[in-house]
């Protein structure tokens, strides 16, 4: 028998229609055991996820205020969907301790947990599966981080004579025993550890996309769907914008081997995409590249200076100015008299004149400026490294749209391309790649 863990995210479980729609998914395969739920979504634009609702609650709660209405509004969004599955279940305890306890202030992560604590707690009754608290099975160190050994040891133990449970996701105990919640879109996470705590053969990850998309549809319309990835595609796609999982969510599946179904609860039998550790393209992209993901707002500091290339340490002192300062970069071409340091705009804040400062101070450029407003686009594909003139067509196509690349990098492992570009160019920039390699392709989608 294989074991999936599947995690529904909060778009799949905003109302009781979405609801039945996912136990309808959990029902009809015996092979998904372990549920990982997230809390109510949005049910239309416009909407409030319950995860904020709860944030405002205890906001006026910490300030002393009164929280009733807003209380009574989560309380109202979890009955409608109790109602709205025909089920006969009461959290008005629940919401009591809730109250009570943000009254004693138990915190912000805890306000935030309880979205996914009672959607869990909905979840199991109208499955009939058992419910684990997250608070006993996942576990965070002093630092923050995750205590790993000891959530994959308490999950097993917890989970070894259960053979179906909802796990709800986002939070976990803090090492002073209060709950504390992962960052945002964190029900990811969990069932990604809980996926490699239990050896899954897949951890299979619900939302209202079918799969991920080889680029961003609000720039190039009905993009093809990417039908299989690699985690390290993944990661640079995710890092250049592309989101549909919380960028954690890969590393406990990706140490244990385990591919992740991305799936769409409003289509379940679309196959979605698959992410896996390795390919030995079984299923190739037909496009030659993966995806295509891009970022506004970075910025280059342009520095000249004559025979720079002879001068021992240059470079370093640039990047331990840089460094002293506390920021990070992305992006360093040179020729023999220049070099550039691309930056994300964010990191300079409030700091850029102080370090032009010390850069001219450390290394006396013969000219130093700055430029904004540059984009960055990556081009990624596994099956790049295999194939002659990628490099000459991504160029070609931009020069035909009259595009102007600032820069250019290539990563050693071949697996991108990435091109700065003015930002007004950036959207241009993307779909004439897309053209290229996608469009011109005939596949059936
Ligand atoms: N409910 C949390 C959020 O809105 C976590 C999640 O949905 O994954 O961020």
């Amino acid at each position: 028998m294989s074991l999936k863990v599947v995690k529904f995210g909060g778009s799949s479980l905003a109302d009781a229609a979405q609801m039945k729609k996912a136990a309808d998914i959990i029902r009809a395969d015996a092979d998904r055991r372990y549920v990982v739920p997230s809390a109510p979504g949005k049910r239309f634009s416009g909407d409030t996820k319950v995860t904020d609702l709860l944030y405002r609650c205890y906001d006026l709660a910490e300030k002393g205020e009164n929280f009733s209405a807003v209380l009574e509004e989560i309380h109202a969004r979890y009955n409608e969907i109790i109602s709205g599955l025909g089920m006969d279940f009461s959290i008005d305890e629940e919401i009591r301790e809730i109250e009570m306890n943000f009254r004693k202030r138990f915190g912000p992560d805890y306000a935030a947990s309880r979205g996914e604590y009672l959607n869990g707690k909905v979840l199991a009754a109208y499955l009939g599966f058992p419910f684990v608290d997250a608070a006993e099975v996942i576990f965070f160190g002093e630092d923050g981080a995750l205590n790993q050994e000891k959530t994959a040891e308490a999950l097993r133990q917890a989970l070894k004579d259960k053979e179906y449970a909802v796990i709800p996701g986002f939070y976990g105990c803090g090492a002073d025993g209060y709950v504390r919640t992962f960052s945002r879109g964190g029900s990811d996470v969990t069932g990604s550890i809980v996926a490699g705590a239990v050896r899954a053969n897949i951890y299979e990850n619900w939302t209202d996309v079918s799969g991920f998309l080889v680029t961003d549809p609000r720039i190039v319309e009905d993009p093809a769907p990417i039908r299989t990835i690699t985690y390290t595609e993944l990661r640079e796609l995710s890092y250049m914008g592309a989101s549909v999982l919380h960028d954690e969510a890969i590393f406990p599946v990706r140490s244990a081997g385990i591919p992740i179904n991305i799936r769409n609860t409003n289509d379940p039998s679309a196959p979605g995409t698959m992410i896996v550790p390795e390919t030995h393209d079984e299923d190739p992209s037909p496009y030659t590249i993966t995806g295509i993901a891009g970022r506004k707002n970075f910025i280059a500091i342009n520095l000249h200076k004559d025979r720079m290339n002879s001068q021992i340490g240059f470079c370093r002192d640039v990047l331990d100015v840089l460094a002293e300062n506390g920021i990070c970069i992305e992006h360093m071409p040179s020729s023999i008299d220049s070099m550039t340091v691309i930056i994300d705009s964010a990191q300079m804040a409030g700091k850029q004149d102080a370090v032009l400062t010390q850069i001219r101070k450390r290394v006396n450029p013969d000219d130093l400026y700055v430029e904004e407003g540059i984009a960055l686009v990556a081009v990624v594909g596994r099956g790049m490294c295999r194939t002659r003139g990628v490099a000459a067509r991504i160029f070609a196509a931009m020069a035909h749209a009259r595009i102007n690349a600032k820069m250019i990098d290539q990563g050693s492992s071949e697996l991108n391309v990435i091109v700065g570009v003015n930002e007004e160019d950036f959207e241009q920039t993307i779909r004439c790649i897309y053209d290229i390699f996608v469009s011109s392709v005939e596949v059936s989608k």
